[in-house]
């Protein structure tokens, strides 16, 4: 018998008929003997109606005032799931994560948990019940509701299998697995078996949405087995998992990328010290957080071109800054181009391999595509290009890499 926190998002219960669906998949398991925490989202769509909702009386809704809103979304998900369950003999209770205490900072729509009292789940498994509990939102020190950011149900499953020191947490999703890439924008994306939480890490961190990052975080800290499967069909998913000896290595294990940036450039600024803070203070300063950064070197000995990346929804206000800022640094001109996206080549075996870059290079030429900016990590390789060319850029990589073949380069 074994304790498995099974989450399941948006597209899982996105009709009454998907819930039920559901429901039979948790007794599956809870009558074959597991306690069951199931971790559920919002219908899908939900969370956009609600915060198109907020945006229709309010241009900035208050924080707070919006997770008091957001939150709604996933409690109605766990009263149907538990009804659906009820309904067939299952005993089964909801909660909302402040009735499980999944205590979190007051950093309203983008909050952190800091821990989760996992005593009254623990008393209901006891009972042989099932328990129900919303994804994605928390309680502060104070009362007040917090939500964890988009795709946040991902990371309270995490946290609570932490907490409960369960045997595996399963994420349940519309996806079989994680695939090489986006198997939306490469239907040739291969399925992984297994990646390392290394890896996922990165993938997460540049963009594929599969899992929330704080998710993957968690259980890498925690050692939390964490299983991504899919809703609708059987299949052993992929596994997260550490680095093993012999574990079969690819070079690169996936391809992600995000559609969610825009890039500054100041141009002509002076060559001379404090000219990167005295840019990216401010940018700081307004909570604005910064992405790629590239300096170039003054080719005249005089003046250089200094170009970051923001989210797309903080262009605007960045520009601004920039603007404002331009003439105290004695610069030329401030430019700006929110039609990018960043595309990221991930794999633990580039560590030890030369020539990725080049093929990188290579392949994205070779379609015509422009690179506009480039960053490297120990286990990644990002480029920035055009907003028309992501689809074309991740394929042609998916093709140079041979990612659709088990035995890749
Ligand atoms: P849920 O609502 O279940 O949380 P998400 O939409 O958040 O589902 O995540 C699943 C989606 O992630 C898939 O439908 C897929 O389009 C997308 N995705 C992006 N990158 C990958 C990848 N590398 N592997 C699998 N799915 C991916
Ligand atoms: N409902 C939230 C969202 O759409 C949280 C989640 O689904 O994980 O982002
Ligand atoms: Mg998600």
């Amino acid at each position: 018998m074994a304790l498995i926190v099974q989450k399941y998002g948006g597209t899982s219960v996105g009709t009454p008929e998907r819930i039920k669906a559901v429901a039979e998949k948790v007794m599956q398991y809870h009558g074959a003997g597991h306690q069951i925490v199931v971790v559920v989202s919002a219908m899908s769509g939900e969370t956009d109606r609600l915060l198109a909702l907020a945006g229709s009386v309010s241009k900035r809704p208050n924080p707070r005032e919006l997770d008091v809103l957001l939150a709604t979304g996933e409690q109605a998900t766990i009263a149907l799931l538990s009804m659906a369950l009820a309904e067939r003999n299952c005993s089964a209770r909801s909660y909302t994560g402040a009735q499980v205490h999944i205590r979190t900072d007051s950093a309203h729509n983008k909050a952190r948990i800091q821990d989760i009292d996992a005593q009254r789940v623990g008393a209901d498994l006891a009972a042989g019940r099932v328990v129900v509990v919303a994804g994605f939102q928390g309680v502060d020190e104070s009362g007040n509701i917090t939500t964890l950011g988009r795709g946040g149900s991902d990371t309270t499953a995490v946290a609570l299998a932490a907490a409960l020191k369960a045997d595996e947490c399963q994420i349940f999703t519309d996806v079989d697995g994680v695939y090489t890439t986006d198997p939306r924008v490469v239907p040739e994306a291969r399925r992984l078996d297994r990646i390392t939480f290394e890896e996922m890490l990165e993938m997460a961190s540049l963009g594929s949405k599969v899992l929330q990052i704080r998710a993957v975080e968690f259980a890498g800290k925690y050692n939390v087995p964490l299983r991504v499967l899919s809703s609708f069909e059987e299949g052993e998913g992929t596994l997260i998992t550490y680095e093993e000896e012999g574990m079969e290595q690819a070079l690169i294990s996936g391809i992600a990328f995000n559609r969610d940036e825009a890039k500054l450039t100041v141009l002509g600024v002076p060559d001379q010290p404090g000219v990167a803070h005295l840019i990216l203070g401010p940018i700081a300063d307004a909570n604005i957080e910064v992405d790629m950064i590239v300096q170039n070197i003054a080719t005249d000995g005089k003046t250089t071109d200094f170009t970051f990346t923001v989210h797309r929804n903080d262009y605007d206000r960045a520009l601004e800054i920039l603007h404002r800022i331009a003439g105290e640094l004695g610069a030329r001109e401030v430019a700006g181009d929110a039609k990018i996206v960043k595309i990221s080549l991930v794999g633990v075996g580039m560590r030890s391999h030369a020539g990725i870059a080049s093929t990188m290079f290579e392949a994205l030429a070779k379609e015509g595509i422009n690179i506009r900016m480039i960053s490297t990590s120990e286990i990644k390789i990002s480029v920035v290009v055009d907003e028309k060319y992501l689809e074309l850029g991740v394929r042609a990589l998916h093709e140079a890499f041979q990612l659709d073949q088990a035995t890749a380069v």
